[in-house]
């Protein structure tokens, strides 16, 4: 078993601002008439799930029928997929790794030339990983895979065999229906049911592994371990399917884009053909009622008002109102996202004597413990580290785990990381599809989060929009008298 969470690459500054394309150079646009042609599609938000939408149907048969334009309220394309150059190394601040069984991001990444990142090395014969327990490691792996086979089998019994196969039951059904062509995705309730996932969702995950007689020892340090590093909650409070997909991540195997994972989703933009707005925060989505087509009116944050046939709202919904929707069927329901801080820390080269032992594991994982103040601390080089943590780590706790340590070589981000994967979510309806023409692409993020599923979602969702379009050019008067032409 091997687990590894976190990573590394270059953030690109991509600015691109004001290539509007399709918006008529920002300036107010007339409202869209029923022979609207192409159809004008908005796409709000430039991440996984955004611009794998605008990529899926910039390349549709109904390709020549659209013109998309992308949203972005940043200056750059890649959302939570965020690389940062430090300490001579690519370090990834969000998404890190994906499976390499993740067909969209790995096809992706061999179709546009990008080079997955070899495996680091640390020096020093250290245990690859271990856990954490406030007071000792409950778990420590060995250097050879095998001893740590042995280790766990002695220590857990068959549990590390029995929750390999039921991750990997989820991630093959996961496969099968995500990768499908299933276009019947009302709701987030839909894409679980769809993707062969609703029998494993809806449980606390130590309940999920208690019923399926997983030795609540191996629950409690390594399938916790894997949730808090990857979801920052623990085993009592997250979701069976966010867990499964944890431990997944922990027994597959993973890789990363060398440079920086966001890359995809910048060649996924190159390859739309949609025209992007950087810069561009959206403030407000109007319905215009009484219109004969859909027809939404976007504002963005400098005031400027663009019409499109058609939106796509590809950013997590935090709070209401998060864009304000005016005359929409169905609005999104707010999840709630985890505050992660991510610490980098540089120049570190005594081993922290905080671990009681001068060979700490390279990637450090936690159960929880009201004295540990991180959920993972981890050597991404002979000295660079990163730590993620739900408090900001201050220099005075950084002091206390490293001796050396220097508050001029800490750099620290924090940002809301992903939705607190609750296991009553599904028991209430969220909405993909708002009204005629308009989606929402984040409601599954509260089902689990993860660069692949966001960029299905994105997927899914424009093959929902290629049939719109298609129903569009049949009942639209002009393109009705162009077939009959
Ligand atoms: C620390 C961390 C570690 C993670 N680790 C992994 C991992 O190892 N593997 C993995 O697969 N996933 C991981 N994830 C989760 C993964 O990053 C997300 O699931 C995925 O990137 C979400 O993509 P998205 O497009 O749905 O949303 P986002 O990436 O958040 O994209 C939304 C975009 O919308 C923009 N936006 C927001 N509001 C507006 C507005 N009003 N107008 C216009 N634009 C707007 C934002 O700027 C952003 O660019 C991690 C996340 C974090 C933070």
């Amino acid at each position: 078993m091997k687990l590894r969470g976190i990573s590394a690459a270059c953030f690109i500054f991509v600015c691109l601002l004001g290539s509007y394309g399709a918006l008529g150079r920002g300036k107010q646009v007339p409202l869209a008439s029923t022979c609207s042609s192409p159809k004008r599609i908005a796409v709000i938000g430039a991440g996984a799930a955004g611009t794998s939408f605008a990529y899926s149907l910039g390349r549709s048969k109904v390709q020549d029928d659209v013109s998309i334009t992308i949203l972005e309220a940043s200056l750059r394309v890649g959302g939570r997929a965020m690389a940062w150059e430090y300490n001579g190394i690519s370090v990834e601040l969000g998404a890190s790794i994906f499976l390499k069984e993740n067909q969209i991001l790995y096809n992706a990444t061999r179709e546009f030339n990008l080079t997955f990142e070899a495996e680091r090395s640390v020096r020093g014969g250290r245990p690859p990983w271990g856990v954490w327990a406030g007071d000792g490691f409950a778990f420590q792996a060995s250097k050879s895979s095998s001893a740590t086979l042995a280790r766990m089998f002695w220590r857990y019994g068959l549990a590390p065999v029995k929750t390999a196969r039921l991750a990997r039951k989820a991630a093959d059904d996961f496969a099968h229906g995500a990768y499908g062509t299933t276009t019947d995705i009302k709701r987030v309730q839909d894409l679980v049911r769809s993707w062969g996932l609703a029998e494993v969702v809806g449980e606390p995950a130590d309940k999920f592994f208690k019923e399926r007689d997983i030795k609540e020892l191996f629950t409690d340090e390594i399938i916790q371990a894997a949730t808090r590093v990857n979801y920052a909650q623990d085993i009592n409070a997250i979701d069976s399917l966010g867990a499964l997909i944890c431990m997944a991540a922990a027994n597959g195997e993973t890789v990363r884009v060398e440079g920086g994972n966001q890359q995809i989703f910048e060649h996924f933009v190159a390859k739309s053909g949609a025209a992007l707005r950087l810069n561009s925060s959206v403030l407000e989505v109007q319905r215009v009622q009484g219109h004969a087509d859909s027809a939404y009116k976007v504002t963005t944050a400098d005031g400027q008002t663009s019409t499109f046939d058609a939106v796509v709202i590809a950013v997590p919904w935090k709070h209401e109102p998060f864009i304000l929707l005016e005359n929409f069927a169905k609005v999104p329901r707010p999840i709630e996202y985890v505050h992660l801080h991510v610490t980098l820390i540089a120049n570190l080269t005594a081993s922290p004597a905080y671990f009681g032992t001068t060979d700490p594991p390279v990637q450090i994982l936690t159960k929880p413990h009201p004295n540990t103040p991180f959920l993972s601390l981890s050597w991404l080089s002979d000295n660079t580290i990163k730590i993620f943590s739900l408090q900001r780590m201050s220099d005075k706790v950084l002091a206390e785990i490293f001796k050396d340590f220097s508050p001029a070589n800490v750099f620290r981000h924090s940002w809301d990381s992903y939705p607190l994967l609750k296991p009553d979510y599904l028991s209430k309806e969220s909405y993909v599809q708002l009204d005629e023409g308009a989606w929402h692409l984040n409601g599954f993020e509260g089902v689990f989060s993860t660069m692949e599923s966001q960029a299905a979602v994105g997927r899914a969702v424009a093959r929902v929009a290629e049939l719109w379009v298609e129903e569009q050019r049949e009942t639209s008067d002009c393109y009705g008298s162009r077939s009959l032409g």
